[in-house]
């Protein structure tokens, strides 16, 4: 549940309402708005009297949060979180474009795609190191090499970089070269992972499972940021349905009803979420239309030769114009292109 102090309330009341929390065996997690402050109860509340919460010193109402995630919930904290990655701002009225290469293959290959990218308007870098992939045949990424070589880019070009750890074991390498964690659509219920990243407070980029609900989703969020990360922006790329001429089914629907239920940012991968590159740009579209506040999007010198996901992956010039069209979407949405 959460607890809405009063205006003005002093900072012993604030404690005060946190200690008698704590007592209670609850954890407590303080909102400090413009105006007021809010507390969150976290646990089990259903052993809680609201009315003696409601007594105590300087608490105005106290409101219960019926869905089953509580941080993550637009109950807990109605305005939009904006997440931070250095200068950029993830979740704020300007469309944030991710773009790069699926897997990082070459020092030539990913610097060619990341001052591509940042020529069409990118504002961070994305590249896979260490790959999950279904087929243990498949090529695995590059591991620590490729975090070096995303460093190298991100010193060349000033992008902000964000790579995938699929494990806890190899977490603290990408946490040693970039500057978000993504959290894949395979990985996204291990929960030693999102232990890992909750505990690691760097921006989190998690992606949604392919076989998840909405609602497990946000739990997956909620995670994170039960273990004090809050840094947390959720990715839609496409469910598995019985459609089969699609590499999976993006979920438009997830769009406007994750900005309804949560406070976080929402990105869309139009790359994995169509599997095809000449449908990722109208679908892109779709995506901002319907509110997303950016996109991650795979980019590749040449496609043909990519060694992961080169039949979603646009060329450098079509991702340029997809940039341009996006913006132009934004605009006639009211926001900042
Ligand atoms: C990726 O971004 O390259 C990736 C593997 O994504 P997902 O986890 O959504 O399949
Ligand atoms: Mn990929």
């Amino acid at each position: 549940m959460i607890i809405v102090m009063r205006m003005g309330a002093a900072q012993d009341e604030v404690e005060g309402v946190v200690r008698h929390i704590q007592t209670l065996g609850y954890r407590a997690h303080l909102s400090q708005g413009e105006e007021r402050t809010i507390i969150g109860l976290i646990g089990d509340e259903r052993h809680v009297s609201h009315e003696s919460l409601e007594m105590l010193s300087g608490v105005e109402r106290v409101i219960p949060i019926l869905h089953p995630f509580k941080l993550a919930s637009r109950d807990f904290k109605p305005e939009n979180t904006v997440v931070e990655v250095g200068e950029l701002r993830i979740g704020d009225r300007r469309l944030v474009m991710i773009a790069g290469p699926c897997s990082v293959e070459s020092r030539q290959q990913l610097l060619e795609t990341a001052w591509a990218v940042k020529e069409a308007g990118a504002d961070m870098l994305r590249g896979g190191a260490y790959k999950p992939r279904t087929s243990p045949y498949a090529f695995p990424g590059l591991g620590e090499e490729g975090l070096e070589l995303l460093a190298e880019a991100r010193e060349a070009t000033g992008l902000p970089i964000v790579s995938e750890a699929i494990s806890p074991e190899t977490l603290p390498s990408v946490l040693r070269h970039s500057d978000m964690v993504q959290i894949g659509t395979r990985n996204m219920a291990n929960y030693a992972l999102l232990h890992a990243v909750g505990e690691a407070k760097r921006p989190v980029l998690l992606k949604r499972g392919l076989m998840s609900t909405m609602e497990e989703f946000l739990m997956a969020g909620e995670y994170i940021l039960s273990h004090g990360n809050y840094k947390v922006v959720l990715c839609e790329r496409g469910i598995r349905t019985f459609e089969t001429y699609t590499r999976n089914t993006l979920d438009i629907n997830a769009v406007p009803t994750m900005k309804q239920l949560t406070h976080l940012p929402v990105l869309v991968d139009p790359s994995h979420g169509t599997g095809r590159w000449e449908l990722v740009e109208p679908v892109s579209r779709a995506a901002i239309a319907a509110g997303a506040d950016g996109l991650i999007v795979e980019v590749h010198p040449r496609p043909a030769e990519a060694l992961s996901d080169g039949a979603q992956s646009l060329k450098p010039e079509n991702f340029a114009r997809l940039v341009q069209s996006v913006r132009r979407i934004a605009e006639a949405v009211d926001r900042a292109g």
